[in-house]
Order: structure tokens, then C-alpha cells, then sequence
């Protein structure tokens, strides 16, 4: 169960601060934290914000957290699976969660998603992907599904010591800040995600070929940009090859 759940507490007390102060700054209104387990975070959240609600899959950490905090009325747990819930009628100020690795992909996808400041502490390789510049190896769906609707930054780097158990990767803490960048393309989002995965589908092939089953040749054949690989282009490069297939042609 534990390690299905990836159960990797933290228990470094600087670590747990700085995570706190990257989601509240001094002091937040509502948090909503994902992945409490046995309270570590939540404590320091709590000393910066006016409210936390934390949703935990465990029903063991459930007792846990419980026990803790156990007459905290700015505190609220919720037992479920972050990936059903819908975290807007909150109204949180902050996503924030050392997160389950297994899930924290989806967890991130669902919370930019919201529109919502979003703080997660993730395996390491997944924020260089979520952060990654066009060019580079990393650089590919996700961080272009995330980009539609936050700016990624990378904070700091959290070594394997920091947690009881360690994870046998390295991890990282990101920050998430919601942008209008989906509404400013002027594009229709769900098309152009589909259309995002088929540029990614293979990475060393160009555009022309991942687009050739879903897009006439001959359009392809007119755009220069297709002869790129989809690594090497912006989102906004990805966006006007999109448009110019499809605007106009349905
Ligand atoms: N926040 C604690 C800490 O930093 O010490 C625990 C973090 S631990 C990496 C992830 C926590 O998320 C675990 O307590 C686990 O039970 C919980 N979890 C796993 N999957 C979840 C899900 N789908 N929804 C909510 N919580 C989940």
C-alpha cells in the first residue's frame, strides 16, 4: 500500500518551510494541500495560511492526520483521490502537496487546469520536462499541455535524504502560475491538444510526418515550419502551424 501510494515522507524542517513560504508567502487565504500523510506539511502551511483543506487517498493517514491536529479549525481533511476532485469550488489561493510521484503528473494537469497558483514537490525529471525550453531534450507534450495554461518554474532541488523513506530519484519543487495563454492563442484548446500529442507522437521525426495521417500532404507540403521537429518549435510556432491547417478548412 505504502509504496503504491508512494508514501515518501518529508521530515527536513528547512525543506518543509520553504515549500510553505513558496505557496503562502507570509500568509495565504485558502490551501488546498493534495497528499498530506502525516500532517509534515500541513503544519507549516497552516502557520501561513487562514485555512487548509487537505485531501488524503489513506484512510490510516486519515487517523494520523486526525490525531495531529486534532481541535484545528483552520484545518479541514478530506479522505479521496485528488484525481476526482474538483478543487474550484474552494475557491483555493494554493494547490500545494509533496506529491504522490505515481499521480503527480495527472494531479499538476488537473490543477493548471483550474487556473489556480500551484506548488508541487515531483520527481525531478518531470519538472524538466513541465520546465523545459524549446530545443532541449526534455522539451515535449507535457511541458507544452502545462504551458497553455501555467508558466513552469523550477524553485529548488529536494535530495533523496529529505524523506523517510527516500525515493530513489532526486525531486523538485515547481511553481505553477496561471496564464492566458489558452484564451490568447485564439484557438480552440481540446483540437489543439489532440493536435500537440500528434506533433510530440514521435520525437525525432518532423512535423510533416507525425501530421501526415491527420492532415492532407499537400497542405503540409506548403509550411515550411512542418519540416521542423516539434521539439524545436515554441508553442506559439506549434499554435500557427495548427491554425494555418485548420482554419478555414473545416
Ligand atoms: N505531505 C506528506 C509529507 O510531505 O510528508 C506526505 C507526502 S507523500 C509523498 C504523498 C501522500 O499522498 C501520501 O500520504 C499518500 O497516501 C497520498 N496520496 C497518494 N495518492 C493520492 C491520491 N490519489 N489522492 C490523494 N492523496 C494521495
Amino acid at each position: 500500500m505504502r509504496q503504491r501510494l508512494g508514501q515518501h515522507f518529508l521530515t527536513s524542517p528547512h525543506i518543509l518551510d520553504r515549500i510553505a513560504a513558496a505557496a503562502c508567502g507570509e500568509h495565504t487565504g485558502t490551501v488546498v494541500e493534495i497528499g498530506p500523510g502525516k500532517g509534515a506539511l500541513t503544519e507549516y502551511l497552516l502557520k501561513r495560511a487562514d485555512r487548509v483543506l487537505a485531501i488524503e487517498i489513506d484512510p490510516e493517514m486519515i487517523g494520523v492526520l486526525a490525531a495531529r491536529f486534532p481541535a484545528e479549525p483552520k484545518l479541514t481533511i478530506l479522505q479521496g483521490d485528488a484525481l476526482d476532485q474538483d478543487f474550484q469550488p474552494w475557491q483555493p489561493n494554493v494547490i500545494c502537496g509533496n506529491l504522490p510521484y505515481y499521480a503527480a503528473t495527472a494531479i499538476l494537469v488537473r490543477a493548471v487546469r483550474t487556473g489556480v497558483r500551484t506548488i508541487g514537490l515531483i520527481q525531478k525529471e518531470v519538472a524538466d520536462r513541465i520546465t523545459a525550453k524549446p530545443g532541449s531534450r526534455e522539451y515535449g507534450f507535457l511541458t507544452c499541455d502545462i504551458a497553455l495554461f501555467a508558466d513552469a518554474r523550477l524553485l529548488f532541488n529536494v535530495k533523496p535524504g529529505a524523506f523517510r523513506p527516500p525515493p530513489q530519484v532526486d525531486s523538485a519543487v515547481i511553481a505553477l502560475e496561471p496564464n492566458t495563454r489558452a484564451a490568447t492563442l485564439g484557438i480552440p484548446v481540446e483540437p489543439f491538444q489532440k493536435f500537440l500529442s500528434e506533433c510530440f507522437q514521435h520525437k525525432r521525426k518532423t512535423l510533416r510526418n507525425n501530421l501526415s495521417g491527420a492532415y492532407p500532404r499537400e497542405d503540409l507540403a506548403d509550411l515550411p515550419l512542418a519540416s521542423k521537429r516539434a521539439e524545436q518549435c515554441s508553442l506559439e510556432d506549434l499554435a500557427a502551424l495548427f491554425r494555418a491547417l485548420t482554419i478555414g478548412k473545416e
